[in-house]
């Protein structure tokens, strides 16, 4: 049986004054991505941080513009068109998420950059690969630069082993339809290679 490793998770306590970091959490689709920004997002506001969230505003399915955290603070939440937008934003912001960041454009990476050397942590969501099982966007060069990386899986909707993968199961022009996660199937690296990708 799998387990998830434990995997190290950075504590406020590690932010030493005026040193920022980057967080990444990736994974498939039905992996519990930004559940998990959403936890880390949370404890900071628990902690009296000041947290902000970003997310690319080609992403319809989300319309409220404020995510309740549990002590009835709001994290604002801030569609963004292009990355940079981000830093216009973020005024004395101490942790920043980003989520959906694979529909971003490549300046995200510096936008990250930026933030942390300006002492901010970065906590970041997204898809780690597409439909075709490529690296998606930005994420892999966001992945490299961040000090720290947590991959989250989903269960595999086939068999139930550990899924990695997310798998299209109808045909679309978009590479992910947006708001139509009953399209696709979280599956393991064999089963989503063992029934051919939708007839082109
Ligand atoms: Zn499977």
């Amino acid at each position: 049986m799998f387990v998830e490793p434990l995997f190290y998770q950075p504590k406020t306590s590690d932010q030493k004054k005026g040193t920022g970091w980057i967080e990444v959490i990736c994974g498939s689709m039905f992996s519990g991505k930004t559940e998990e920004l959403i936890r880390r997002l949370n404890r900071a506001v628990l902690a009296k941080q000041q947290v902000e969230i970003f997310k690319p505003a080609i992403d319809q399915r989300y319309h409220e513009e404020n995510i309740v955290s549990h002590n009835d603070n709001f994290i604002r939440s801030t569609p963004v068109s292009v990355a940079s937008e981000i830093l216009l934003h973020v005024h004395k912001g101490e942790v920043v998420g980003i989520d959906e960041a694979q529909f971003f454009d490549d300046s995200i990476v510096e936008v990250s950059q930026k933030l942390a050397a300006q002492g901010t942590r970065v906590i970041i969501a997204g898809l780690d690969m597409d439909y075709l099982g490529k690296p998606f966007g930005p994420m892999p060069s966001l992945m490299a630069i961040a000090e720290f990386v947590t991959k989250v899986h989903a269960i595999c909707m086939k068999c139930g082993g550990v899924a990695s993968h997310s798998y299209r199961l109808a045909d679309s022009d978009s590479t992910v339809l947006l708001g139509s996660q009953s399209q696709y199937e979280a599956r393991c690296r064999r089963c989503f290679h063992e029934t051919p990708a939708t007839t082109i």
